[in-house]
């Protein structure tokens, strides 16, 4: 393992939070150091030795956009590494199967990605990638820095990887939780574990609050850390109170890499130390971000358009940093929901809305989920209430809905009601989607 890599992009991570004067010189920096990756990039990968023939690398912000289905009908290609497309997919996924999480195909780490609406995305890094990467994860995440000891990590995840295995030392332990063993397994692990860092995706910090706040578990970490899924303001709630502690803290990542992660005063900066953020605006603060990733070779991730809607925060973070703040990593681009304007023409409509009508309208409703059918634009509302509550709470749904497209002069959709079920294990919490959750 590249353990001094690792060290030397802790130290960069932690020495870049404060690098640069103004949001200017961090600009001019970040333009550098991007052509000189970009030149790399098209001497190294086929792929971008076509697409970019002929063009000035000066130009690069205008470079042509891809997204998931470019990255994977190009792979074999677009990769540094020379690695096959079918043999990575063969190697990465007989690893979930196995749930024997060290695949390699010629010394690089790869593995699956879960998308959104079922589609899958596979990542490749080499060893050198993946201490950069933990380096850069550890800078930003943890609570006492490196020179503590004692400190242990826990990670709740769907699928482990030799990624996080390889961080191991007298300072530092990492422990990896397969959220498809039994739950009644994990908490009595994490209870002998006693982390001082707590990584889950919200739906199992929700649950890990729940067996807190009912005394089955007593571990007080110093610091719990959102990731992999949208982590909702009522849940952020539960889990801090639980705890006792007074945020939840977030790592905003993906298959395209490490984007961001909370400040101390728990503010979700982007990493523009290793990626520049260009944004497709939508409007009032919201923008789906398209990414270039000037650290990554195996896998070049070059004006990359991310499937979420991120929202700037509209006053400077206290801690002031130059990285951009954001007020929420709102969701998806497909949670979008559609509706039908009263005068004609269609709408696209953020979850956020959908979530604020659901979840003010009813104190007893607790947990909810919101699914559209695509062919007729209906609702399916699930909802979690106690069962002497559940007629009530449905009608003021119905009419918190109903009041909901009468103000933004929506056609009504059908509403269907039933009860609410949790996520299976290792499936991801989205309370909020636009198409019949599909069985793998
Ligand atoms: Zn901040």
């Amino acid at each position: 393992m590249n353990s001094l890599r690792l060290l030397w992009s802790y130290a960069r991570a932690r020495r870049n939070a404060g690098r640069w004067k103004t949001r200017e010189a961090l600009e001019r920096w970040q333009d550098t150091a991007v052509r000189r990756h970009l030149a790399w990039v098209r001497r190294h990968s086929p792929y971008y030795q076509e697409l970019y023939a002929g063009l000035d690398l000066r130009n690069w912000r205008d470079f042509p956009i891809i997204g998931k289905t470019e990255m994977m009908g190009n792979f074999s290609r677009l990769n540094t590494a020379g690695l096959d497309l079918g043999e990575a997919l063969r190697v990465a996924q007989r690893a979930e199967e196995t749930r024997d999480f060290l695949p390699m195909v010629k010394g690089l780490t790869v593995g699956l990605s879960s998308g959104t609406s079922g589609s899958r995305g596979l990542f490749a890094a080499s060893a050198a990638e993946r201490a950069e990467w933990a380096g850069t994860l550890l800078a930003r995440v943890l609570p006492r820095g490196l020179a503590a000891h004692g400190q242990r990590a826990a990670l709740f995840l769907r699928s482990n990887s030799n990624l996080y295995r390889s961080i191991q030392s007298r300072r530092l332990s990492f422990r990896y939780f397969d959220l498809l063993r039994p739950w009644e397994e994990l908490l009595e692990q994490l209870e002998a574990f006693a982390p001082t860092l707590l990584v889950a995706p919200p739906s199992a910090l929700r649950r890990l609050a729940e067996a807190r706040a009912a005394g089955r578990i007593s571990v007080r970490p110093d610091k719990i850390c959102a990731a992999a899924e949208v982590l909702e303001p009522q849940d952020a709630a539960f889990i801090a109170a639980a705890f006792g502690h007074r945020a939840v803290h977030g790592i905003y990542q993906a298959t395209e890499g490490f984007l961001g992660a909370t400040c101390a005063y728990g503010t979700m900066h982007l990493n523009e130390d290793v990626a520049v953020i260009q944004r497709e605006e939508l409007g009032e603060g919201r923008f789906v971000p398209i990414i270039t990733d000037f650290r990554r070779r195996t896998q070049p991730v070059i004006r990359h358009r991310l499937n979420d809607v991120l929202r700037e925060r509209r006053t400077p973070c206290p801690c002031g940093s130059l990285f951009t703040a954001l007020e929420a990593v709102e969701g998806r681009c497909d949670d979008l929901l559609v509706f039908e304007r009263v005068g004609g023409g269609t709408v696209e409509i953020f979850p956020d809305f959908i979530r604020l009508a659901v979840i003010t309208a009813h104190p007893a409703i607790e947990e909810y989920s919101v699914v559209q059918d695509p062919e007729n634009g209906g609702l399916r509302v699930a909802l979690k209430t106690p069962l002497p509550m559940a007629g009530e709470a449905a009608r003021t749904v119905e009419q918190s809905l109903h009041r909901f497209w009468k103000n933004q002069r929506f056609r009504p959709v059908p509403l269907r009601f039933g009860p609410w079920s949790p996520p299976e294990p290792g499936q991801k919490l989205r309370r909020i989607l636009r198409t019949v959750p599909q069985l793998p």
